[in-house]
């Protein structure tokens, strides 16, 4: 006898989307579900998306920004990003409402172990932990396992640290968050800052480096946020709290099951955007892909999903991220200074169509990117 019929695999930010949507089905439809989580320990995010509708999350959005910034040496933009708002949801308030909708919910077993294998016989799942096995018919896996990723493709890691801080006086516009701020020093990677004004007097003040391998040290991550502060700002303050993390930037095309017919789900199904590591939206949609398959049979599941062009373009950054990393301020400068932030907006949301991406495009380094694609179709050539 099975012991449910949907087990889920990790309990993060995916898991817990696929839950919630799963719950509004009727128990018929979904049978019993078991949520394997390894870890007790919440890691404390702050979840960022740009949307112009309603979504599934915004009884969660605590904060929104209807004005963004950019920063370089050589300009301070800030634009409306109407219809679009830049939204923020904490991870805390998202895992406080999740957990309770499990606990309040009869047909959903949360066990704490950490799975080992799973495998299909006659198309029933088994997977094991290190002491128990769970058998059921469908299982969504988010227990990502970096050293799976084909080691020809390319993986960059996006590094960040950010202090969340409390001013002596009003310092902070509470309606403009700043994307990226190129303005402080670059040295051998790509380094922004990105603020979050919570009030005028509360904000998220991160650094963010794309493409060294193993991040920074503690003192070097936090010299740049204070001296960014103090140069910026100019102001006393206090840091209420801290936070840490990196996000993988990789063009390996994440298969959408694995071989015994495991669904993948947030970053094992490639939900991370490769170019930007923005993940929260793409995995809302994905979920509600995945809810479509389920009540399908999963048929449609082994359908591609998304546009192969969109990772082609993603694909040519991240060369460029990781073969020269000090030529990414001047592309986003051209980026965000030759076109509305709308549609970048758009573009990275992958909702675009190829007239705006072309005339996008030329608004960048032409012959940057121009050798970049023949580097891409020469390394395709080999293969
Ligand atoms: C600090 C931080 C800030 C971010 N900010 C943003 C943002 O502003 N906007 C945005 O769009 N994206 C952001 N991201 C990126 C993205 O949203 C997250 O990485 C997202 O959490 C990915 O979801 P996931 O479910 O795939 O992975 P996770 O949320 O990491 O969940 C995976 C879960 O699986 C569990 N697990 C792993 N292995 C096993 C195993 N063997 N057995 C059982 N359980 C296991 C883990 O403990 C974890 O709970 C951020 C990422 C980080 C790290």
């Amino acid at each position: 006898m099975l012991d449910a019929n949907i087990i889920v695999v990790g309990g993060g930010c995916a898991g817990m989307q696929l839950i919630h949507s799963l719950l509004k089905l009727p128990l018929e439809q979904t049978g019993n579900i078991i949520l394997i989580e390894s870890n007790r320990e919440i890691t404390h995010k702050s979840w960022c998306f740009w949307s112009k509708n309603k979504t599934e999350y915004d009884f969660l959005i605590s904060k929104y920004w209807t004005e963004l910034k950019f920063g370089s040496v050589s300009s301070d933009l800030s634009k409306e990003i109407a219809p679009y708002r830049y939204n923020y949801i904490n991870s805390e308030a998202f895992f406080d409402f999740h957990f309770q909708l499990i606990s309040n919910s009869p047909r959903v077993k949360l066990v704490y172990e950490e799975v080992e294998k799973i495998q299909s016989v006659n198309g029933i799942k088994r997977v094991f932990t290190r002491n128990n096995e769970y058998q059921a018919q469908h299982v969504y896996n988010s227990a990502l396992d970096f050293t799976t990723i084909d080691s020809e493709r390319i993986l960059l890691w996006q590094h960040f640290k950010g202090w969340f801080i409390k001013t002596d006086q009003a310092t902070f516009k509470p309606s403009q968050a700043t994307m990226m701020d190129f303005n402080i020093p670059q040295e051998k990677a790509s380094h922004f800052m990105y603020v979050l004004p919570f009030s005028e007097t509360e904000a998220l003040i991160e650094f963010t480096a794309f493409s060294i391998p193993s991040g920074y040290s503690d003192e070097n991550y936090d010299s740049f946020i204070k001296n960014y502060i103090d140069e910026k700002f100019n102001c006393s303050y206090t840091i209420l709290r801290e936070e840490k993390g990196k996000i993988p930037m990789t063009d390996f095309k994440f298969p959408a099951t694995s071989k015994e017919g495991v669904i993948h789900i947030g970053s094992l199904a490639g939900s991370i955007k490769p170019s930007t590591g923005y993940a929260f939206n793409r995995i809302s949609r994905h979920t509600a892909y995945l809810l479509e398959s389920f009540l399908d049979n999963n048929k449609s599941i082994y359908k591609k999903q998304g546009l192969a062009r969109f990772h082609f373009y993603d694909t040519l950054l991240l060369q460029i991220i990781k073969d020269q990393p000090e030529q990414v301020a001047m592309i986003m400068n051209k980026l965000f200074t030759k076109n509305s932030f709308y549609k970048i907006l758009s573009f990275l949301d992958e909702r675009t169509s190829i007239l705006q991406e072309i005339s996008l495009f030329y608004t960048l380094p032409k012959r940057l990117f121009l050798k970049e694609v023949l580097k891409y179709v020469w390394f395709k050539f080999q293969k």
